[in-house]
Protein backbone atom coordinates (compact mmCIF):
# COMPACT_ATOMS: atom_id res chain seq x y z
CA UNK A 1 0.00 0.00 0.00
CA UNK A 2 1.22 3.29 -0.68
CA UNK A 3 1.40 6.40 1.41
CA UNK A 4 1.09 9.80 0.53
CA UNK A 5 2.39 13.09 2.38
CA UNK A 6 3.10 16.20 1.85
CA UNK A 7 6.24 16.36 3.44
CA UNK A 8 8.72 13.79 4.52
CA UNK A 9 10.89 15.10 7.27
CA UNK A 10 14.48 12.90 7.92
CA UNK A 11 15.44 13.41 11.73
CA UNK A 12 13.76 14.43 14.90
CA UNK A 13 15.86 16.54 16.97
CA UNK A 14 14.47 20.61 17.71
CA UNK A 15 14.97 21.66 14.09
CA UNK A 16 12.87 18.26 12.71
CA UNK A 17 10.31 18.70 15.63
CA UNK A 18 9.70 22.87 15.34
CA UNK A 19 9.59 22.11 11.44
CA UNK A 20 7.07 19.09 11.92
CA UNK A 21 4.77 21.70 14.51
CA UNK A 22 4.54 24.39 12.24
CA UNK A 23 3.83 22.55 9.36
CA UNK A 24 1.13 20.89 11.17
CA UNK A 25 -0.16 23.98 12.43
CA UNK A 26 -0.13 25.39 8.83
CA UNK A 27 -2.79 22.20 8.19
CA UNK A 28 -0.01 20.09 5.84
CA UNK A 29 0.38 16.37 6.06
CA UNK A 30 3.96 15.07 6.98
CA UNK A 31 5.44 11.92 7.95
CA UNK A 32 9.06 11.93 10.01
CA UNK A 33 11.34 9.35 9.44
CA UNK A 34 13.65 9.28 13.10
CA UNK A 35 15.96 6.42 13.81
CA UNK A 36 15.27 6.50 17.63
CA UNK A 37 17.74 9.39 18.58
CA UNK A 38 20.77 7.63 17.91
CA UNK A 39 22.79 10.52 17.21
CA UNK A 40 20.41 13.09 18.64
CA UNK A 41 22.29 16.41 20.03
CA UNK A 42 19.32 17.74 20.98
CA UNK A 43 18.54 14.94 23.96
CA UNK A 44 22.01 15.55 25.54
CA UNK A 45 21.85 19.47 25.51
CA UNK A 46 21.09 21.67 28.34
CA UNK A 47 18.19 23.71 26.58
CA UNK A 48 19.51 27.07 27.27
CA UNK A 49 18.70 29.66 25.92
CA UNK A 50 20.95 32.57 26.58
CA UNK A 51 20.92 35.76 25.34
CA UNK A 52 24.47 36.98 26.44
CA UNK A 53 27.01 34.95 25.87
CA UNK A 54 31.20 35.17 25.14
CA UNK A 55 33.77 37.11 26.86
CA UNK A 56 32.80 40.20 25.77
CA UNK A 57 29.17 39.42 26.80
CA UNK A 58 27.43 39.83 23.79
CA UNK A 59 24.15 39.75 22.51
CA UNK A 60 23.29 36.23 20.54
CA UNK A 61 22.68 37.00 17.25
CA UNK A 62 19.35 38.27 16.21
CA UNK A 63 18.27 38.06 19.92
CA UNK A 64 16.13 40.82 19.99
CA UNK A 65 13.43 38.97 17.53
CA UNK A 66 14.23 35.67 17.99
CA UNK A 67 14.07 35.28 21.46
CA UNK A 68 10.47 36.66 22.26
CA UNK A 69 9.57 34.38 18.89
CA UNK A 70 10.71 31.58 21.12
CA UNK A 71 9.18 32.19 24.61
CA UNK A 72 5.79 32.54 22.89
CA UNK A 73 6.17 29.45 20.71
CA UNK A 74 7.46 27.06 23.61
CA UNK A 75 4.18 28.18 25.72
CA UNK A 76 2.02 28.03 23.08
CA UNK A 77 3.57 24.10 23.00
CA UNK A 78 3.49 23.54 26.39
CA UNK A 79 -0.38 24.50 26.59
CA UNK A 80 -1.29 22.24 23.13
CA UNK A 81 0.77 19.02 24.33
CA UNK A 82 -0.27 19.75 28.29
CA UNK A 83 3.09 19.26 29.78
CA UNK A 84 5.62 22.41 30.51
CA UNK A 85 8.50 22.57 28.28
CA UNK A 86 10.30 25.95 29.20
CA UNK A 87 10.32 27.83 32.50
CA UNK A 88 12.59 30.89 32.94
CA UNK A 89 15.55 30.50 34.39
CA UNK A 90 18.09 33.00 35.69
CA UNK A 91 22.35 32.42 34.75
CA UNK A 92 24.30 33.92 37.77
CA UNK A 93 27.90 34.54 35.96
CA UNK A 94 30.76 34.63 37.95
CA UNK A 95 33.45 37.21 37.37
CA UNK A 96 36.88 36.40 38.62
CA UNK A 97 38.36 40.31 38.58
CA UNK A 98 38.16 43.60 38.12
CA UNK A 99 38.41 43.60 34.20
CA UNK A 100 35.44 41.40 33.92
CA UNK A 101 33.64 43.02 36.16
CA UNK A 102 33.91 46.57 34.75
CA UNK A 103 33.10 44.82 31.12
CA UNK A 104 29.89 43.61 33.20
CA UNK A 105 28.85 46.71 34.04
CA UNK A 106 29.42 48.67 30.99
CA UNK A 107 26.98 46.00 29.40
CA UNK A 108 24.81 46.07 32.22
CA UNK A 109 24.38 49.97 31.80
CA UNK A 110 23.85 49.64 28.13
CA UNK A 111 19.82 50.12 27.41
CA UNK A 112 19.92 47.50 24.97
CA UNK A 113 21.04 44.90 26.96
CA UNK A 114 17.92 46.57 29.85
CA UNK A 115 15.82 43.09 28.54
CA UNK A 116 18.50 40.54 29.40
CA UNK A 117 20.89 42.09 32.51
CA UNK A 118 20.55 42.77 35.93
CA UNK A 119 22.38 45.77 36.94
CA UNK A 120 21.81 43.90 40.18
CA UNK A 121 22.85 39.85 40.91
CA UNK A 122 20.86 38.03 43.43
CA UNK A 123 22.85 34.69 43.24
CA UNK A 124 21.11 33.61 46.62
CA UNK A 125 21.78 30.17 47.42
CA UNK A 126 24.69 30.09 44.44
CA UNK A 127 26.62 32.36 47.29
CA UNK A 128 26.62 29.69 49.81
CA UNK A 129 27.50 26.44 48.16
CA UNK A 130 30.38 27.69 45.52
CA UNK A 131 33.52 29.10 46.19
CA UNK A 132 32.91 32.80 45.42
CA UNK A 133 34.53 34.74 42.94
CA UNK A 134 35.61 38.31 42.72
CA UNK A 135 31.90 39.30 42.11
CA UNK A 136 29.06 38.12 40.24
CA UNK A 137 26.79 38.97 37.40
CA UNK A 138 22.74 38.36 36.41
CA UNK A 139 21.46 37.38 33.14
CA UNK A 140 17.70 37.84 33.66
CA UNK A 141 16.73 36.80 29.95
CA UNK A 142 17.77 33.25 29.75
CA UNK A 143 15.41 30.51 29.97
CA UNK A 144 15.76 26.43 29.59
CA UNK A 145 13.63 24.04 27.29
CA UNK A 146 13.31 20.69 28.58
CA UNK A 147 14.35 19.41 25.16
CA UNK A 148 13.82 15.70 26.05
CA UNK A 149 10.38 16.19 27.26
CA UNK A 150 9.35 18.15 24.24
CA UNK A 151 11.13 15.57 21.83
CA UNK A 152 9.45 12.54 23.58
CA UNK A 153 6.01 14.21 23.97
CA UNK A 154 5.32 15.26 20.12
CA UNK A 155 6.92 11.70 19.17
CA UNK A 156 4.49 9.55 20.91
CA UNK A 157 1.60 11.93 19.40
CA UNK A 158 2.81 11.51 16.18
CA UNK A 159 3.55 7.98 16.72
CA UNK A 160 0.21 7.30 17.71
CA UNK A 161 -1.26 9.27 14.32
CA UNK A 162 0.94 7.15 12.06
CA UNK A 163 2.99 10.47 11.51
CA UNK A 164 6.16 8.77 12.65
CA UNK A 165 8.39 5.91 12.01
CA UNK A 166 11.16 4.83 14.20
CA UNK A 167 13.70 3.65 11.73
CA UNK A 168 16.73 4.84 9.59
CA UNK A 169 16.46 6.90 6.55
CA UNK A 170 18.74 5.12 3.93
CA UNK A 171 19.85 8.00 1.36
CA UNK A 172 20.52 5.01 -0.91
CA UNK A 173 16.78 4.41 -1.03
CA UNK A 174 15.28 7.84 -2.39
CA UNK A 175 13.93 8.03 -5.91
CA UNK A 176 14.02 11.27 -6.87
CA UNK A 177 11.28 12.20 -9.73
CA UNK A 178 11.07 14.86 -12.15
CA UNK A 179 13.88 17.00 -11.47
CA UNK A 180 13.20 16.92 -7.77
CA UNK A 181 9.08 17.53 -7.74
CA UNK A 182 8.31 14.78 -5.84
CA UNK A 183 9.69 11.77 -4.54
CA UNK A 184 9.38 7.98 -3.59
CA UNK A 185 10.96 5.98 -0.55
CA UNK A 186 9.93 2.76 0.40
CA UNK A 187 6.05 2.93 0.27
CA UNK A 188 5.93 6.72 1.08
CA UNK A 189 4.99 8.99 -1.65
CA UNK A 190 5.88 13.16 -1.36
CA UNK A 191 6.27 15.91 -3.44
CA UNK A 192 8.41 17.80 -0.61
CA UNK A 193 11.75 16.43 1.45
CA UNK A 194 13.57 18.59 4.33
CA UNK A 195 16.53 16.83 5.95
CA UNK A 196 17.07 17.86 9.82
CA UNK A 197 19.43 15.01 10.71
CA UNK A 198 21.78 16.78 12.84
CA UNK A 199 25.61 16.34 12.46
CA UNK A 200 24.56 13.03 10.08
CA UNK A 201 24.15 15.72 7.38
CA UNK A 202 27.89 14.58 7.56
CA UNK A 203 26.75 11.57 5.34
CA UNK A 204 23.97 12.84 3.14
CA UNK A 205 25.04 12.90 -0.38
CA UNK A 206 22.84 16.06 -0.99
CA UNK A 207 24.31 17.97 1.34
CA UNK A 208 27.59 17.52 2.47
CA UNK A 209 29.07 19.72 0.30
CA UNK A 210 28.21 22.81 2.82
CA UNK A 211 30.79 23.86 5.33
CA UNK A 212 29.63 22.48 8.39
CA UNK A 213 31.92 22.77 11.27
CA UNK A 214 30.67 19.40 14.24
CA UNK A 215 31.41 19.89 17.25
CA UNK A 216 31.55 17.20 19.96
CA UNK A 217 30.58 18.35 23.58
CA UNK A 218 30.38 16.10 27.06
CA UNK A 219 27.94 16.42 30.27
CA UNK A 220 27.91 14.98 33.87
CA UNK A 221 24.51 15.28 35.33
CA UNK A 222 24.94 15.62 38.99
CA UNK A 223 22.52 15.53 42.50
CA UNK A 224 23.26 18.17 44.95
CA UNK A 225 21.09 17.51 48.07
CA UNK A 226 19.34 21.23 48.53
CA UNK A 227 20.79 23.02 46.09
CA UNK A 228 20.52 26.19 44.32
CA UNK A 229 17.90 27.45 41.88
CA UNK A 230 19.67 29.23 39.25
CA UNK A 231 22.32 28.32 36.57
CA UNK A 232 26.02 29.07 37.33
CA UNK A 233 27.99 30.02 34.48
CA UNK A 234 31.69 29.60 35.83
CA UNK A 235 34.29 27.54 34.33
CA UNK A 236 31.72 25.34 33.13
CA UNK A 237 27.53 25.60 33.23
CA UNK A 238 25.92 24.06 36.12
CA UNK A 239 22.41 23.95 35.48
CA UNK A 240 19.27 23.11 37.43
CA UNK A 241 17.07 20.16 35.54
CA UNK A 242 13.63 20.28 36.18
CA UNK A 243 14.35 16.98 37.85
CA UNK A 244 14.10 17.85 41.94
CA UNK A 245 17.98 18.05 42.69
CA UNK A 246 19.56 17.46 39.58
CA UNK A 247 22.41 19.61 37.75
CA UNK A 248 23.49 19.67 33.86
CA UNK A 249 27.37 20.60 34.31
CA UNK A 250 29.37 21.06 31.02
CA UNK A 251 30.74 21.14 28.39
CA UNK A 252 33.58 20.70 26.40
CA UNK A 253 34.22 21.62 22.87
CA UNK A 254 35.83 18.86 20.51
CA UNK A 255 36.65 19.65 17.10
CA UNK A 256 39.03 16.45 16.50
CA UNK A 257 36.63 14.03 17.92
CA UNK A 258 36.61 10.41 16.79
CA UNK A 259 33.20 9.24 18.17
CA UNK A 260 30.18 10.57 19.75
CA UNK A 261 30.46 8.65 23.03
CA UNK A 262 31.21 10.22 26.62
CA UNK A 263 34.83 9.59 27.42
CA UNK A 264 36.58 8.97 29.92
CA UNK A 265 38.95 12.27 29.82
CA UNK A 266 35.53 14.43 29.35
CA UNK A 267 34.60 13.05 32.44
CA UNK A 268 37.92 14.36 34.75
CA UNK A 269 37.69 17.31 32.76
CA UNK A 270 34.38 18.37 33.73
CA UNK A 271 34.26 16.51 37.42
CA UNK A 272 37.58 18.65 38.37
CA UNK A 273 35.60 22.07 36.85
CA UNK A 274 33.11 20.93 39.35
CA UNK A 275 35.56 20.15 42.25
CA UNK A 276 36.70 24.01 42.12
CA UNK A 277 33.26 26.08 41.81
CA UNK A 278 31.43 23.38 44.28
CA UNK A 279 31.62 23.86 47.84
CA UNK A 280 28.91 21.20 48.72
CA UNK A 281 29.01 17.54 48.27
CA UNK A 282 27.36 16.00 45.04
CA UNK A 283 27.14 12.61 43.13
CA UNK A 284 27.63 12.23 39.26
CA UNK A 285 24.75 10.14 38.49
CA UNK A 286 24.86 10.28 34.25
CA UNK A 287 28.11 10.93 31.82
CA UNK A 288 26.27 11.92 28.67
CA UNK A 289 27.45 13.65 24.86
CA UNK A 290 26.47 14.25 21.75
CA UNK A 291 27.86 16.26 18.29
CA UNK A 292 26.57 20.14 17.44
CA UNK A 293 25.82 20.58 13.89
CA UNK A 294 27.66 23.76 13.69
CA UNK A 295 28.96 25.44 10.60
CA UNK A 296 32.14 27.34 9.43
CA UNK A 297 30.39 30.74 9.28
CA UNK A 298 28.38 30.24 12.40
CA UNK A 299 25.19 30.23 10.76
CA UNK A 300 22.35 28.18 10.40
CA UNK A 301 21.83 26.40 6.88
CA UNK A 302 18.49 26.91 5.77
CA UNK A 303 17.32 26.58 2.37
CA UNK A 304 16.73 24.54 -0.94
CA UNK A 305 19.12 22.21 -3.18
CA UNK A 306 20.58 24.01 -5.61
CA UNK A 307 19.45 21.27 -8.26
CA UNK A 308 16.46 19.04 -6.26
CA UNK A 309 13.65 21.63 -6.62
CA UNK A 310 11.90 20.35 -3.40
CA UNK A 311 14.65 18.85 -1.60
CA UNK A 312 15.28 20.83 1.73
CA UNK A 313 17.39 21.20 4.77
CA UNK A 314 17.15 22.77 7.96
CA UNK A 315 20.38 22.05 9.83
CA UNK A 316 23.17 24.05 11.14
CA UNK A 317 21.84 25.13 14.51
CA UNK A 318 25.26 24.70 15.99
CA UNK A 319 25.16 25.45 20.11
CA UNK A 320 22.08 27.04 20.13
CA UNK A 321 19.00 25.26 18.88
CA UNK A 322 16.76 25.97 21.35
CA UNK A 323 16.70 29.67 20.42
CA UNK A 324 16.92 29.71 16.59
CA UNK A 325 14.21 26.70 15.93
CA UNK A 326 10.89 28.27 16.73
CA UNK A 327 11.69 31.34 14.76
CA UNK A 328 13.67 29.54 11.57
CA UNK A 329 10.86 26.97 11.76
CA UNK A 330 8.35 29.60 11.49
CA UNK A 331 10.60 31.82 8.61
CA UNK A 332 11.30 28.12 6.99
CA UNK A 333 7.63 26.85 6.15
CA UNK A 334 6.44 30.37 5.44
CA UNK A 335 8.80 30.53 2.53
CA UNK A 336 7.88 26.81 1.57
CA UNK A 337 4.24 28.03 1.14
CA UNK A 338 5.51 30.78 -0.16
CA UNK A 339 4.48 33.76 2.34
CA UNK A 340 7.59 35.38 3.06
CA UNK A 341 11.58 35.43 2.08
CA UNK A 342 14.15 33.46 3.86
CA UNK A 343 17.13 35.40 6.03
CA UNK A 344 19.66 36.04 3.85
CA UNK A 345 22.48 34.66 6.24
CA UNK A 346 20.57 31.08 6.42
CA UNK A 347 19.57 30.65 2.78
CA UNK A 348 22.77 29.05 1.70
C1 LIG B 1 26.75 18.80 25.16
C2 LIG B 1 25.85 19.72 24.42
C3 LIG B 1 25.19 20.74 25.09
C4 LIG B 1 24.33 21.60 24.41
N1 LIG B 1 23.64 22.55 25.10
C5 LIG B 1 22.77 23.36 24.46
C6 LIG B 1 21.99 24.31 25.17
O1 LIG B 1 22.05 24.41 26.39
N2 LIG B 1 21.15 25.11 24.46
C7 LIG B 1 21.01 25.00 23.10
O2 LIG B 1 20.22 25.73 22.51
N3 LIG B 1 21.73 24.10 22.41
C8 LIG B 1 22.60 23.29 23.05
N4 LIG B 1 23.33 22.37 22.34
C9 LIG B 1 23.21 22.38 20.88
C10 LIG B 1 21.92 21.67 20.44
O3 LIG B 1 21.96 20.36 20.92
C11 LIG B 1 21.79 21.72 18.94
O4 LIG B 1 21.78 23.05 18.48
C12 LIG B 1 20.47 21.09 18.47
O5 LIG B 1 20.11 20.03 19.29
C13 LIG B 1 20.53 20.59 17.05
O6 LIG B 1 19.29 20.02 16.74
P1 LIG B 1 19.04 19.21 15.43
O7 LIG B 1 17.63 18.81 15.45
O8 LIG B 1 19.57 19.96 14.25
O9 LIG B 1 19.99 17.90 15.56
P2 LIG B 1 19.81 16.61 16.47
O10 LIG B 1 19.28 16.92 17.78
O11 LIG B 1 21.11 15.87 16.42
O12 LIG B 1 18.69 15.77 15.72
C14 LIG B 1 18.89 15.07 14.51
C15 LIG B 1 18.09 13.78 14.59
O13 LIG B 1 18.16 13.11 13.33
C16 LIG B 1 18.35 11.72 13.54
N5 LIG B 1 18.95 11.16 12.33
C17 LIG B 1 20.16 11.47 11.79
N6 LIG B 1 20.38 10.76 10.69
C18 LIG B 1 19.27 9.99 10.49
C19 LIG B 1 18.89 9.02 9.50
N7 LIG B 1 19.69 8.71 8.47
N8 LIG B 1 17.70 8.40 9.63
C20 LIG B 1 16.85 8.70 10.66
N9 LIG B 1 17.17 9.62 11.61
C21 LIG B 1 18.36 10.24 11.54
C22 LIG B 1 19.24 11.69 14.78
O14 LIG B 1 19.22 10.45 15.47
C23 LIG B 1 18.65 12.81 15.62
O15 LIG B 1 17.61 12.36 16.46
C24 LIG B 1 24.17 21.47 23.02
C25 LIG B 1 24.81 20.44 22.33
C26 LIG B 1 25.65 19.57 23.03
C27 LIG B 1 26.33 18.45 22.27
Amino acid sequence: MSTHVEFLIIGQGIAGTMVAQTLEKAGKSFLIIEDDHATSSSIVAAGTINPVTGRKYVKTWMADTILPWADQTYAQISENIGATIHRKLPIIRSLHNIGEENAWLGRASDPAYADYISPQAAPGKIAEQVNVPFAFGEITGSSQVDLKKLIETCKSRWLSSGFYRSTVFEYQNIQIKNGGQSFQYDDIHTENLIFCEGHQVMQNPFFNYLEFDPVKGEALIIQIPDGFEKSLRDKTFITPLPTKDQYWCGSGYEKNYTDKNPSALGRSQIAAQINEILKVPYEIVDHIAGIRPSTKKRRPFIGRHPQYENMYLFNGLGTKGSSLAPYFAHQFVGWLLGNNGLHPEVNF
